[in-house]
């Protein structure tokens, strides 16, 4: 078991298996962004063998996630050989974060790996803001995706970034759809997460506000659902579906944290909010055994923070940390 300095259990990881991404969101990344390069990403079979050893130390899920998982490519490869451990119990999840537009293709074969819950990342059903927001995303395909993903039996989170003056007039009809479609849906706040082209302080919309505007129509019932996460979750009663708010900028949820995040060159980090971060790829490239490995891990569990730093109106339009969130992964 990994037992951090502040008596809390890491049991979940989330991996970041490139940094690469075919949209170009506009909270996320700038449109011209410079990526590794290739050589500097773990192989699938070391990505693979890091994620097992977390098995090993006691992780019971495991989110891959991106840039765009799904774009990796062999990517179901990693997802078929981690689904060995949902086999054996080992692992109680795998699951995914992606932006939809590969779902099409991949679904049945996620579903085949032992994959059952998603995440798609849909910020607006309106076909034009869409492509603005995502820059080179595509809708329908989008679109396209997420019905393959419910006709193969994937259970479906919507995710959407709330963000001022884009689609905070639209959350009532998003709730709606997602009611109709039997999805969660989760909305986030912007994080100051490495530069972009455009001010984040002009973005931020507190959810405070949208829970006390939603209010005014829809009947929101507190579900004591927790994930460890800075999410806190509603029951809509006139929809029946399941309305959560991850609200990264309060502190509060930092006590109950059960996760670690790697990259895709085998960094991990203890926070998503701070610098700190300890390497796993030399102890993983160091021998063929797992020990070197394991003892790094340890030793960065050991250096896991009580809690991040965000402060955006403190901080105007620098960010908080200098990576994007296509490194560390959402
Ligand atoms: N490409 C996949 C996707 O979009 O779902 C996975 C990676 S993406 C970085 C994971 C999540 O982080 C997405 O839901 C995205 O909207 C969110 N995200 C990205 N940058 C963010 C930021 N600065 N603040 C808050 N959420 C952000
Ligand atoms: Fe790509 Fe996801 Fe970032 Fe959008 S949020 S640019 S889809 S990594």
């Amino acid at each position: 078991m990994m037992i951090d300095p502040f008596d809390r259990t890491v049991n979940y990881i989330r991996i970041s298996v490139t940094d690469r991404c075919d949209f170009r969101c506009v909270y996320c990344m700038a449109e011209n962004m410079t990526f590794l390069p290739k050589k500097d990403l773990l192989t699938l079979e070391e990505l693979d063998r890091l994620a097992s050893t977390f098995v090993e130390l006691g992780v019971k899920k495991i989110r891959l996630t991106g840039g765009e998982p799904l774009v990796r490519r062999d990517i179901m490869t990693l997802f078929r050989s981690l689904g060995r451990h949902l086999q054996t119990g080992d692992l109680e999840e795998l699951t995914v974060t992606t932006n939809g537009s590969q779902l099409e293709r991949f679904s049945e074969e996620l579903m085949q790996a032992g994959v059952r819950r998603i995440n798609v990342s849909v910020d607006t059903l309106d076909k034009q803001k869409f492509e603005r927001i995502t820059r080179w995303g595509k809708y329908d395909k989008v679109m396209a995706g997420i019905a393959a993903a419910k006709s193969a039996g994937l259970k479906v989170k919507i995710n959407a970034v709330a963000l001022k003056g884009v689609n905070d007039v639209e959350f009532d009809h998003m709730i709606d759809w997602c009611g109709e479609q039997g999805f969660d849906l989760t909305l986030i706040e912007t994080m100051p997460l490495g530069e972009i082209d455009e001010d984040r302080t002009d973005q931020y919309l507190p959810l405070s506000r949208v829970r006390a505007d939603l209010e005014q129509r829809w009947t929101l019932v507190d579900l004591p659902d927790r994930t460890g996460g800075p999410a806190r979750y509603v029951r809509i009663e006139e929809t029946g579906g399941r309305l959560g708010f991850i609200t990264p900028l309060t502190h509060n949820f930092c006590e109950s944290c059960n996760r670690v995040r790697i990259t895709c060159t085998g960094r991990m980090y203890m926070c998503l909010g701070q610098d700190d971060e300890a390497d796993l790829c030399s102890p993983l490239r160091a021998s063929e055994g797992n020990e070197l490995l394991k003892e790094a891990i340890l030793e960065g569990i050991g250096r896991k923070p009580k809690g991040h730093d965000f402060v955006i109106e403190r901080r105007g339009d620098m960010p908080a940390v200098s990576r994007h969130m296509s490194v560390t992964g959402g």
